[in-house]
């Protein structure tokens, strides 16, 4: 249970008490009522509720976090989601990797002409 008595944002969002065990009390405060709103769209409550359970207790935060930044970036890219953010990313590594290799092309070649 909350702090104060009052009720997490999933028991909250889904309108029932909330247990002194509620695995989403921890992970999902009364004050960021949109934190679940948009997990609960994605994923649904009772997936959400399993896959915590699921995990060690010292694991569940972060487990939160990612399904939090998972289901944000879902609502907002129904097509991508998070994966887009993942390609365009791996596409500016790539984009920086073809930059190395041609300034290291162009240092060498200097060098060379240096040593020549
Ligand atoms: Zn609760």
């Amino acid at each position: 249970m909350m702090p104060g008595g009052g009720r997490c944002a999933a028991c909250k969002y889904l309108r029932r008490r909330c247990p002194s065990d509620c695995i989403f009390s921890l992970y999902f405060p009364a004050n960021d009522p949109q934190r679940f709103a948009r997990v609960h769209k994605i994923y649904g409550a009772s997936n959400v509720a399993k896959m915590l359970q699921q995990l060690p207790a010292n694991l569940r935060a972060e487990a939160a976090d990612s399904l939090s930044f998972e289901a944000r970036h879902r609502v907002e890219d129904p097509v991508y989601g998070c994966v887009g953010i993942i390609h365009r990313l791996h596409q500016q590594i790539q984009n920086a990797e073809t930059q190395l290799a041609k300034t290291q092309a162009q240092l060498f070649g200097f060098i060379n002409t240096i040593i020549d």
